[in-house]
């Protein structure tokens, strides 16, 4: 374990990604996910759990190199070796590679040194003594590459944010319910209001590891109604009682100026006590 920080690994997952990426959650009475984490400083990719493991990171040697170099994504040389010409920025290199159909997907280059490849996910030129075959396999880039996943998570949930409204902003709560009615089954109705035409609801599911969690809609695959709630029906039942159940609700949708399906998650909770 680096003196400094966690190894988390494959955990990232594990904690809340407001609290990792924004620093804060809203939502602590209902977020299921770990808050036990102080900062993840992004540039290392280093987890501190506590405000002693961030002050010293924040000082170690490590850190202090990685950070005094500005942020190189935007303005940093790459070069093409099919088509000998170099481009500034990781945005132009994609916009480069989407130029021509049928250009192959290279790795961009050291402009100077054309042996040491760049990586666009660790943001760095890899020594000309690391394979470029090999490194998507080490530890670092799967850290690198598990935080941009988690972001770009984050980022789409923003974009479905942008386009309508759910209700039950905190989570799905069912609140107290008898141990009868868990087990006859107890529902909830979600509402949905699309803030633009041409929104499509293509999947609805609701799902738990304890209880049996359903969702359904009458509204699927077809354009919604502009400013109307649209119905969303999750059911919980259970034969457990005196306890306490989580799942979730998440409903896919579809947009024209989306290239794939973007989901809305909901966190769902149940108390079952008589
Ligand atoms: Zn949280
Ligand atoms: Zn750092
Ligand atoms: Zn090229
Ligand atoms: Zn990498």
């Amino acid at each position: 374990m680096p003196p400094h920080g966690r190894d988390f690994g494959f955990h990232l997952r594990k904690y809340c990604p407001s609290l990792l990426f924004n620093g804060k959650c809203s939502d602590r009475r209902y977020c299921p996910l770990s808050h036990n984490v102080k900062s993840l400083c992004e540039p290392c990719g280093v987890l501190c759990v506590n405000g002693g493991i961030l002050k010293s990171h924040k000082t170690s040697a490590g850190h202090l190199r990685r950070t005094s170099r500005p942020d190189n994504s935007d303005v940093i040389e790459l070069h093409c070796e099919e088509c000998d010409v170099s481009v500034f920025g990781i945005r132009s290199w994609n916009a480069h590679l989407a130029s021509r159909e049928d250009h192959p997907l290279v790795h961009p280059r050291n402009p100077e040194f054309h042996d040491e490849a760049y990586c666009l996910t660790c943001k760095r030129f890899l020594e000309s003594d690391e394979s470029s075959d090999g490194h998507p396999s080490t530890k670092k880039h799967t850290i690198f590459k598990q935080i941009a996943l988690y972001k770009a998570e984050l980022e789409e949930r923003g974009i479905v944010d942008g386009v309508l409204t759910v209700s039950h902003r905190g989570a799905v709560d069912f609140g107290v319910v008898t141990a009868a009615q868990a087990r006859r089954g107890k529902q909830i109705i979600v509402t949905i209001v699309p803030k633009v035409a041409g929104l499509v609801m293509q999947t609805v599911t609701a799902r738990s590891n304890s209880c049996k969690l359903t969702a359904s809609s009458d509204a699927l695959l077809v354009p919604l109604a502009t400013k109307q709630a649209t119905k969303v029906v999750v059911e919980f039942k259970s034969k457990l009682q005196d306890r306490g159940f989580v799942g979730k609700l998440v409903v896919g949708f579809k947009y024209p100026g989306w290239d794939d399906v973007k989901e809305m998650r909901r966190n769902v909770v149940v108390q079952v006590r008589d």
